[in-house]
C-alpha cells in the first residue's frame, strides 16, 4: 500500500510539474507575442498601432482633466539618400540612434512611437504647441550632433518636425493630419526645421 501511495503521489507530482512547465512556456510565448505586436524591433519604440492606442488614451485623459496636450511628428530628411549612399544597414543604424535620442529627450509620461519608415511621433501631455515646439527644437539640434559611423565614415542627417495642438482636435487621427500639413511645410521651406500648425 505504501508503495502504491508513493507511486500515486509521484505520478500526480510529475503531471502537475509538467503542466506548470507548460504554463511557464505559454506565458513566455504570450509575452513575446505581445511584444512583437506592439514594439518596433529596430528602435524598441512602440509601433504605429501601439502609439495610436497610447496616444489617443493620453489625449482623452488630458481632455478630461483640462490639460494642454500637443503632438510632434518627425521625419528624417533625405533618408533615401542615406540608404543609397551608405547602404540599408547604415540607414538602420541611423533609425536606432534616432530612437535612442528621442527616448533620452522626452519625459517618461510622453508617448513615443515609430509610425513607420523614418517617421516618428510623440504625444506630450501637459504641453502647449509652443512648448512642444521647444522640445522639437531641442531634438532637432541634438540630432545634428548624432553621427553614427559606418565603415569609418560619419553619417550626418537632419530631421523636420510638424506640431499640432492635440487638445483642440477630436481624435489623434485628426491631429496627425494637421501635424502632417505642418511637416509638409517644414519640408518645402527647406527641411531641418520645426513648424507649428496652425501658426501661433
Ligand atoms: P524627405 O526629406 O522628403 O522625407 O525624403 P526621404 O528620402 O527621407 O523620404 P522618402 O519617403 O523618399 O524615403 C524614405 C526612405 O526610407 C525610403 C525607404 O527605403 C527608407 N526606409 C523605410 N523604412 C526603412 C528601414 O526600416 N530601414 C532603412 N534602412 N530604410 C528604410
Ligand atoms: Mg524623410
Ligand atoms: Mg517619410
Amino acid at each position: 500500500i505504501i508503495n502504491l501511495v508513493l507511486f500515486a503521489l509521484a505520478y500526480v507530482f510529475s503531471i502537475s510539474d509538467g503542466f506548470g512547465f507548460l504554463l511557464l512556456v505559454k506565458e513566455d510565448a504570450d509575452r513575446s507575442l505581445l511584444r512583437m505586436a506592439t514594439i518596433d524591433d529596430l528602435t524598441g519604440l512602440p509601433n504605429r498601432a501601439a502609439f495610436m492606442r497610447q496616444g489617443e488614451a493620453c489625449r482623452r485623459l488630458c481632455q478630461r482633466t483640462g490639460q494642454p496636450v500637443a503632438l510632434i511628428l518627425m521625419d528624417i530628411d533625405h533618408f533615401k539618400q542615406v540608404n543609397d549612399t551608405f547602404g540599408h544597414a547604415a540607414g538602420d543604424a541611423v533609425l536606432t540612434a534616432v530612437g535612442a535620442t528621442l527616448r533620452g529627450l522626452v519625459r517618461d509620461i510622453d508617448v513615443l512611437g515609430r509610425l513607420g519608415g523614418e517617421e516618428f511621433a510623440a504625444v506630450l501631455p501637459g504641453s502647449s504647441p509652443a512648448q512642444a515646439a521647444l522640445v522639437a527644437e531641442r531634438v532637432r539640434q541634438t540630432l545634428a550632433d548624432v553621427r553614427p559611423s559606418h565603415q569609418d565614415r560619419e553619417i550626418r542627417f537632419t530631421a523636420s518636425f510638424g506640431i499640432a495642438d492635440l487638445g483642440r482636435e477630436g481624435h489623434l487621427d485628426q491631429a496627425l493630419s494637421l501635424a502632417d500639413t505642418a511637416l509638409y511645410r517644414a519640408k518645402s521651406q527647406g527641411r531641418n526645421q520645426v513648424v507649428v500648425e496652425p501658426p501661433p
